[in-house]
């Protein structure tokens, strides 16, 4: 039995969505890890709230900003009052009580902290290469605590270039949440954080072209970038449904043909993906970065040209080769919460030995 204590992601309460795909990771992996009998003691922003997991530790400060918006040569910020600096001093304060510190958070500041604590510290890395500032203290914390960084893909650890050899941990999902759809309605899905990187403005171009309803699910993240979209494209035919809780989100998802992914950056893994899959929904995406590790071409979805519009419309209409139940199928074998917390534990395992 593992004592582990998790540190969040400081650019929002868990709950919110303003983490993204990390914040379902991190409860999942929690629920996994408490299920095989770990102790798993969270700690996250104020306002964080999870079902189901009970006593987050609450840390009040300010957030940090988002690390996708930084220029490459990016220097370091913190608020005066950082949440992200709270929760490494609670975390200081409490190591001795822990086997594990588990970062969640793709920040400078705790892989800067790790040769200080004396408490091991194993870093779950949830996007690919943003900004040099990072990029540099990854790659010392990986030279001097090998098998101490875990990513979710090979292409997203890739844009890393590091020597140390890194476990790939992927993700997982409590599968008995998603249910299975075989029939679905004539409509197209779009799941994610409505920021610049996620590309949306492709699939509303290809709603619009082939005149399929697009329903959009996710946290609005950057309201100027979705009223440009509407002001491009005025008369296709989407419906925004806000971010949904992830029983809402499921009803949705599964009664569409396809859920279009559509990434403008090396999406380092795509939870929203594997949701699909698990409803038996295809996915047809860009040949890029994590989908492309996760989507089986022509099997359980196809896989495009980056940024082709036009091979988005392309694969819709192929999407009657698709069998919907290989794709639950695939969902059952590679991305259970059981798969999930086989590679976490063995990851954890090797860290204390
Ligand atoms: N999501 C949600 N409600 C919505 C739309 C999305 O809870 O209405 C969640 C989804 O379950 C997923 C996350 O938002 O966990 C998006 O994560 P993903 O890994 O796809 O991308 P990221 O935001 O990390 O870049």
């Amino acid at each position: 039995m593992l004592k582990l204590l998790f540190v969040s992601t400081s650019v929002g309460p868990l709950g919110t969505g303003l983490g993204g795909g990390v914040e379902l990771s991190l409860y999942n992996i929690a629920q996994e890890m408490r299920r095989r009998g770990h102790e798993v003691q969270i700690v996250a922003p104020n306002g964080s709230y999870f079902e189901s997991l009970p006593n987050i530790v609450q840390i009040p400060g300010e957030l940090q900003m988002i690390a996708q918006s930084q220029e490459r040569n990016a220097s370091i910020v913190m608020p005066g009052d950082s949440v992200l600096a709270n929760m490494w001093e609670y975390a200081r304060q409490v190591q001795t009580e822990y086997d594990l510190i588990v970062n969640f958070a793709y920040d400078w500041l705790p892989f800067y902290l790790t040769p200080f604590f004396s408490c091991p510290i194993a870093h779950f890395v949830s996007m690919g290469s943003l900004y040099e500032a990072m990029d540099r203290t990854i790659k010392q914390t990986a030279d001097r605590f090998p098998g101490t960084l875990g990513f979710y893909t090979a292409s997203q650890a890739q844009t890393f270039a590091l020597d140390d050899k890194c476990p790939y941990l992927g993700s997982g999902i409590n599968l008995s949440l998603y249910e299975f759809c075989a029939q679905p309605q004539k409509c197209l899905a779009w799941l994610g954080r409505i920021a610049p990187e996620k590309g949306l403005e492709d699939a509303v171009a290809a709603a619009k072209i082939t005149q399929i309803p697009l329903k959009i699910m996710g946290k609005m993240q950057d309201e100027t970038y979705w009223q440009q979209i509407v002001a491009a494209y005025p008369d296709a035919p989407v419906e925004y449904l806000g971010f949904l809780s992830t029983s809402e989100m499921q009803q949705q998802v599964r009664q569409c043909q396809v859920l279009l992914m559509t990434p403008r950056w090396v999406e380092a893994f795509g939870n929203v993906a594997i949701e699909a899959l698990a409803c038996g929904v295809p996915v047809i995406s860009y040949r890029r970065g994590g989908p492309a590790e996760i989507v089986q071409d022509g099997k359980t979805g196809f896989l495009i040209e980056p940024d082709s519009v036009t091979g988005l419309v392309n694969a819709i209409a192929r999407l009657d080769e698709i069998d919907r139940y290989t794709c639950r199928q695939q969902a059952e074998i590679e991305f259970s919460l059981e798969a999930l917390g086989d590679r976490f534990e063995k990851w954890f395992g090797d860290i204390l030995n």
